[in-house]
């Protein structure tokens, strides 16, 4: 396998991320299962991995999509998801982001203010337009994950407290340009506790119950995305748990579910590939440096997160060492103390589990072209997105030259 994929990286060159597209097929089908006997549709998250062809693949399957920018919308819509299965979250829209959601006719936009919802109803009344709506709801519950990817407290900029919300929807319900057809919450990312998933389903539940007693009707119950991966250890919730706490707190309610997982989807379908530059030993600490950097993969400069690290065919014994990009930050490293083997250049190294907020977070930072993306489907390799270049890179700039 190892030898394979080399023979596979050498194809293509580094650095470089692979995705496993039958890893992602069963992760859909998986968790879709779990959901049987229920109306249900899966929103892929698509700010995880926005790749158009990891878009389709989802698609293809039945996926919707959850989007967090016009753009995300346009992706899941070239990538072929149908527009009654998008729906348009995030913190702050443009008017002309809603405006354009409202003209595709998705299947509904989710506010997380008053004040977005204001704009929401002025944007559809100027278009003479009903926007199906949905609010992120807050339910002040500490997921228990890092602290950088946990949304469902108060103190995080996310969602609108209880009484506001129902304060809201006794507003869009009279609107003529507003009809709250959705109830949502996403409480943070990494979830790996159930726990705190069944407080937030069992709080929003009782303000949907509310909300049916006074002819609010609705019709989507959407649960968020957060379930947690494997990076190193962790022990993460089963699809069949996950979805059976959800059902429980929704008994009785006639809702279809929406959820909206990202990483679970992506995460372990994907490694990035990187080859060793040399090796260099400062004051006694052994450094290998490589062709990949922060700029491609961020996670373990932004939140210090743990990706396994791998040296691909090479034996022998192995010592500690820091492996790090080019890219002139300190921050720039993949890994710290990892144990590898004696490496030589164009030595290549796999970094797992980067399907998720891999490429999407990627950075032309110090001017480094973005790495090549391939899928591996039935056996076969294929691109999906062309190495950058430079001349991609200055495109835009070129013509001020003076
Ligand atoms: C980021 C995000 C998701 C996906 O999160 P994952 O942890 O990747 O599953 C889902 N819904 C919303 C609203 C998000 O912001």
């Amino acid at each position: 396998m190892n030898m394979d994929m080399k023979v596979l990286v050498e194809k293509y060159g580094t650095p470089l991320y692979v995705y496993d597209f039958d890893y992602i097929e069963n992760r859909y089908t998986t968790l879709k299962e779990a959901f049987a006997g229920k109306k249900s549709l899966i929103n892929y998250a698509v700010k995880a991995n926005s790749n158009l062809s990891v878009i389709q693949h989802l698609a293809k399957l039945g996926a919707g999509a959850d989007c967090v920018s016009i753009g995300e919308v346009r992706r899941a819509m070239d990538a072929g998801v149908d527009k009654y299965k998008i729906i348009f979250s995030g913190v702050g829209k443009r008017d002309d982001e809603i405006r354009e959601a409202l003209e595709k006719d998705i299947l509904l936009l989710n506010l997380e203010s008053e004040a977005e919802m204001k704009r929401v109803e002025m944007v559809a009344k100027a278009l003479g337009k009903e926007a199906r709506i949905s609010i992120r709801v807050n339910p002040n519950i500490d997921p228990q994950t890092h602290p950088y990817i946990s949304t469902g407290l108060h103190e995080n900029k996310f969602g609108v407290e209880i009484d506001m919300a129902k304060r809201m929807y006794i507003y869009a319900n009279k609107s003529e340009f507003l009809n709250p057809v959705g109830i949502h919450f996403h409480i943070g990312s990494q979830l790996t506790k159930l726990e705190p998933i069944k407080e937030a389903a069992v709080i929003v539940a009782d303000l949907v119950r509310s909300l049916k007693a006074i002819k609010i009707d609705i019709k989507f119950f959407d649960v968020g995305g957060g379930i947690g991966v494997v990076y190193s250890d962790e022990v993460t919730i089963p699809a069949e748990a996950y979805t059976q706490v959800i059902f429980e707190a929704v008994k009785g309610l006639d809702v279809t579910l929406l959820c909206e997982p990202g990483r679970y989807m992506v995460a372990n379908a994907g490694a990035f590939f990187t080859s060793v530059l040399y090796e260099k030993v400062n004051d006694g600490k052994r450094f290998v440096i490589v062709d990949g950097a922060m700029n491609d993969l961020l996670r373990p400069s932004l939140y210090n997160a743990y990706h396994k690290i791998e040296a691909v065919g090479v034996e022998g014994e192995t010592t500690s060492a820091d492996v790090v990009g080019p890219v002139c930050e300190s921050g720039d490293f993949f890994g710290k103390g990892v144990q590898l083997p004696a490496l030589e250049h164009n030595d290549l190294l796999v970094i797992q589990s980067a399907g998720a907020y891999g490429f999407t977070m990627a950075s032309n930072y110090n001017t480094r072209n973005k790495p090549a993306e391939v899928a591996l489907e039935a056996g076969v390799d294929r691109v999906i997105r062309k190495r950058e270049t430079y001349e991609d890179q200055v495109r835009l700039e070129r013509e001020y030259l003076k």
